[in-house]
Order: structure tokens, then sequence, then C-alpha cells
């Protein structure tokens, strides 16, 4: 591959004609040429200029060409310049032995024969640009050879994650099965049952006193049922990036009342009571429907996971204006939850070991609560301690967003 390489030539010699006798033999287009006429001022042009060669005169006053070389060779800038002495022919024998020990690598003498100038230069000056072509093209080389590892690596995480997402979907319909067969199951054994008294004339199993439960037993499977499929759905659309909330004025203590009313038989089934406090109203701009979503999360699953005590639910408002919010807390005094998983538990598909053995779930409720709270430019928090309960925390800006309304 060529490369356009510069061959800088540094000439070096006291005598102001010499130098421009010596610029002119080996002067040509891409070999600029640099004079010095004393060691000291070479030095200073090797410090500025990268030489494909200096021709340096060996006798000069003050620092001699030899010195000159020594010092070349021990500064790492310029010690791999390759130099020829000139020198007055025949009479450096010695100094010709102490130049090839400091690595010099050539000599002419004086008279000098132009075409050996030349064609000494030249080698030089090929040697030069080999060189630099060479670096060049290791460096390409080393380019590539880096690009290449950054690719694998990106390979590797794009690998891993393609793996994640097949377990994570794998894991997913194995754990939707059977959460939903849980409820199925019940159901369906229930449905038996009363085929069998109905079968044989049992009618006395379908008695008024007790009807009513019965149906509160299908409704609560249902209702568990009902729970899944709809969390399944929200992460789906959160996934095409398609949750959106549309907020408009709402009272989120009148709210947080019909939520608590709603969950009344819930609430009573889990042996658990939900005490409200709550202002007269709390006017704020959120996505009702959403909020609402938010509310029977937290106090679903301090019902589920409650442990039949009761549960506290508290809606206040916390300052006005633009950095007004207000704020949802819900206690629970159940199983509560360790340390080290208050984090993930608001991640997809993260629950506690221990609270398998409480309830069903697909640790996706509170994931989905999560976003809508960010959605509405809000914070959500836990405090709990494992068997002294859970105080869930949701704070809401009065206003949502700017934006947050586009679908
Ligand atoms: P799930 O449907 O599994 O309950 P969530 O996302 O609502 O999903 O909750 C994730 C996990 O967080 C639960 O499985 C449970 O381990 C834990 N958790 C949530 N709320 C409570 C709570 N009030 N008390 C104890 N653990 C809780």
């Amino acid at each position: 591959m060529e490369i356009d390489v510069e061959s800088k030539l540094l000439i070096v010699d006291d005598l102001p004609e010499n130098l421009v006798a010596l610029e002119a033999l080996i002067r040509a287009p891409g070999r600029p040429v640099f004079r010095a006429q004393s060691a000291e001022e070479a030095l200073t042009l090797l410090l500025e200029h990268e030489f494909a060669l200096a021709i340096v005169d060996v006798q000069m006053p003050g620092m001699n060409g030899f010195e000159l070389a020594e010092m070349m060779r021990g500064t790492e800038r310029t010690r791999h310049i390759p130099l020829i002495f000139v020198s007055a022919a025949g009479r450096e024998r010695n100094y010709a032995f102490q130049g090839y020990e400091s690595g010099a690598v050539d000599f002419l003498h004086k008279p000098l024969d132009p075409h050996a100038v030349i064609s000494k230069v030249n080698v030089f000056v090929d040697l030069h640009r080999h060189r630099k072509a060479l670096r060049h093209e290791m460096e390409l080389l080393a380019h590539a050879h880096r690009k290449q590892e950054e690719l694998v690596v990106q390979l590797q995480v794009t690998q891993r994650e393609l793996e994640r997402a097949v377990r994570m979907r794998d894991d997913f319909m194995s754990m939707v099965s059977h959460e939903l067969r849980t409820p199925l199951n019940t159901l369906y054994l229930e449905a038996q049952l009363r085929q069998l008294h109905v079968s044989k004339g049992n009618l006395a199993a379908f008695t008024a006193d007790r009807l009513p439960a019965m149906i509160e037993r299908d409704q609560r499977q249902i209702r568990n049922m009902v729970r899944l499929i709809d969390d399944m759905l929200d992460v789906t659309r959160m996934r095409k990036d398609a949750l959106s909330i549309q907020p408009k004025p709402t009272d989120l203590a009148q709210l947080a009342r019909a939520v608590v009313e709603n969950l009344r038989q819930q609430a009573e089934a889990a042996g658990s009571e939900i005490s409200l406090q709550a202002p007269a109203e709390l006017p704020g701009v959120w996505d009702e429907f959403r909020i609402e979503q938010v509310l029977t999360n937290l106090l679903t699953n301090a019902l589920r996971y409650g442990g039949g005590r009761p549960v506290e639910m508290v809606v206040e408002q916390v300052g006005t204006g633009d950095d007004g919010f207000a704020r949802v807390s819900v206690r629970d005094r159940g199983i509560g939850i360790a340390a080290e998983d208050q984090a993930r538990i608001f991640e997809q598909f993260e629950r506690t070991e221990h609270s398998r053995k409480h309830a069903a779930g697909l640790g996706l409720g509170l994931y989905i609560t999560r976003q809508i709270v960010d959605l509405h430019g809000g914070r959500i928090g836990v405090e709990s301690a494992p068997g002294e309960g859970s105080t869930f925390s949701v704070e809401l800006p009065l206003a949502a967003p700017r934006g947050s309304a586009q679908p």
C-alpha cells in the first residue's frame, strides 16, 4: 500500500557553503531539507521534527558530530534516526570507530562524490518510507483487530441478551400457566362438586345461605385470573412502549375511597380491614384509571401478603403549587420484605421466595405500578422488615409532566 510519506532530512555543518552545496545535491520533492550550523542547533531541530536521516559533519567547533550522535542515541525520540557522518577522508579512523560504536550507520568522505551522496541518501529515504508504510499498516491491522474484538464482545452481549430473552419467555410461559392453573383448578373442582350434588339431587347444597359464599369463592378465583391476565396485557403493552397516561383533573381522595370500597369484599375474605385516612378532597392532574390501578395494586398486595392483619392507607398532600405533591402510603403488618429484595421487587417477574407460599403472582404488579408512577413524574418506594410488614409510598406531583398524554 502506498502512503504519502514526507522524508525530512537534517544536514549539520558549521560552514554555510557546505550546507548550501549539500542541500542542492539532496533536495527533492517530498524531501524537505533542514540546515543546522552547529550541534546545538541540530538538537533543537531534532526535538521539533521527525527526520528520516541526519547528515552530520564530524568536525565542528564546540560539540562535534560524534558527540552530537552520542546525545541523539541517549534520547528515545532521536535514537533511531539514521546518521551519515561526513569526515575528511582517511584522517579519522578513530572517529570512525567511535561513530560506529555510537550506532552511526554510514560515512561519506570529503571531497563529496555527488553520486555517492545521492545514492546513500536515497537508500535511507527508501528505508524511512518503508518503515513508515509498515508502521501505518501495523496500525491499521491493530485497529482492525481492536474493531474485531469489539464486535466479538458485542456479539457475545447480544447472544447473552437473546438467551436471556428466550429464557425469560420460557419462564414466563411456565409461570403464567402455573399461576393460571391454580384458580382454574379450584373453579373446576367446585364445578365438579356441584355437578355431583346436582346429579344426586342434593339441592340442599345450594340453599340461600350457602350461595353467597359459593359465589364469593368463584369470584375470588375469577378475580385472580383477571388480575394475572391484566398484568400480562399491561406488560406486553409496555414492551411496545404503548403504555401511556391521559392526565385529567382528578380527586385522589375520592378515588382512594372508591378503591377501598371496591376492595371491601376482598379485604373481608383476607380477614383484614382497610382503614383510610384522607382529606375531604385532594385535587390534581393524573390519569384516573392508571392511578386507580396503582392504588389497587398496593392494596391487594397488602391484603395478599398482609397476614390477615389490618391495612392502613394514608392519602395526604405535601406542599402546594409546582412543588406540591400527593403522597399515598399503604401499610400492612404482614410478611415484610428483606432489605436485599426491596429494590428488585419493582422489576419484572421478581418475587421474594417467602411470598410464593402466600399468594399466586407473576411479579408484574409492582413493575407496572412503578412504570405508571414514573409516567406521572412521581416516585415509589418501600420501607419494610421481614415479619414486621411493609409500607409502600407513592409520591405524585400535583400536575403530571407535560407531554405525558401522548399515546
Ligand atoms: P405479584 O403478583 O407476584 O405479587 P408484584 O409485582 O405485585 O407481583 O410484587 C412483587 C413481589 O414483591 C411479590 O411477589 C412479593 O414477593 C413482594 N411484595 C409486594 N408487596 C408486598 C407486601 N405488601 N408485603 C410483602 N411482600 C410484598
